[in-house]
């Protein structure tokens, strides 16, 4: 399996363009010990010829154009990009999908509920059905398991397995209209496993470590886990107020029941922090944060890092 980092950070990049924390500030200015990131988006591909999307993130017009494997190879329109897989309906997950309306067949799997926020309630994203042959919606339920075949690699196919992780829909969606949806469709973590037997886990936003997801974590080999905040009350330190990281379905990196912590004992021969939040202290490599989560075998997702597994 191969897997790309095409972004690695939170909602609204690093640096995010209304923010002046340090972190953002010291990156404009030349002088960060650390790396600029696009907002978090991940491939994968079991031969290198056709990709899915997991997720679509509001970067991704620039993370195709970075990225040779993703564009057209005939002399015509076209894309190796099969499909998407979407984990939300949060505007960080689907906004790419915009991206890619161009009259483009492709398929998108998403709950039901998600479906329904975006297809129902958002007009905009009627334009990728604006003639038959664009996209195809396929629902997709929290404990399913689903194969997806590779058209170019018949024999090689993936297995998807998505995890409900929480019952809230992004504050876009009113407290009336959610309560029409069904909760446990508002956020998936997803376990991949090719047809060797490696799995990757895809959870860049988790709200809770519950054993659930702890059994699924460490049958994984290479970890891709939320790390999107490194302390629960780092927005309320940075810009002196704000919901803490928990309010906002996220697990922080530290303290007692932080990620660091609680998952101290998993197998897997990579564990990779992704979305990362642009106040995130993780993000300056001279900072003890960071050399705490090396030390403890985290790595911080770069831009354009590829793995495979
Ligand atoms: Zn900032």
């Amino acid at each position: 399996m191969h897997v790309k980092i095409l972004g690695s950070a939170a909602g609204g990049g690093f640096p995010q363009w209304n923010c002046a924390c340090p972190n953002c500030r010291l990156l404009r200015e030349g002088t960060f010990p650390g790396k600029a990131r696009a907002q978090l988006q991940v491939a994968i591909s079991s031969d290198r010829q056709s990709w899915i999307l997991l997720n679509a993130s509001p970067d991704l017009r620039s993370q195709i154009n970075q990225d040779s494997d993703l564009h057209p190879r005939a002399a015509k329109r076209g894309t190796p990009i099969t499909s998407v897989f979407l984990t939300s309906a949060e505007l960080d997950q689907v906004l790419g999908l915009l991206s890619l309306r161009e009259f483009q067949s492709f398929r998108v799997y998403a709950t039901r509920s998600v479906q329904k926020i975006l297809r129902e309630d958002n007009s905009v994203f009627r334009t990728l059905n604006r003639v038959g042959s664009q996209v195809s919606w396929v629902d997709i339920e929290p404990n399913q398991k689903l194969t997806v075949t590779n058209p170019s690699a018949e024999r090689e196919p993936f297995q998807l397995e998505f995890i409900a992780l929480s019952s809230h829909f992004p504050t876009y969606v009113s407290p009336e209209r959610s309560s029409q949806l069904c909760a446990r469709e508002s956020l998936l973590g997803i376990v991949v496993a090719s047809a060797s037997g490696a799995r990757l886990a895809y959870f860049p936003s988790v709200p809770a470590i519950d054993a659930a997801l702890l059994k699924h974590l460490t049958s994984a080999d290479v970890i891709l886990m939320d790390g999107t905040f490194w302390a629960d009350d780092e927005l309320i330190q940075v810009r002196g107020e704000g919901p803490t990281a928990r309010q906002i379905g996220h697990v922080p990196i530290s303290g007692d029941d932080g990620t660091l912590k609680r998952l101290k004992a998993l197998r897997a021969t990579r564990k990779i922090f992704v979305h990362i939040n642009n106040t995130n202290p993780v993000l300056n490599e001279s900072t003890q944060q960071f050399r705490q989560i090396c030390e403890a075998g985290w790595e911080l997702a770069e831009d354009g890092w590829e793995l495979t597994l």
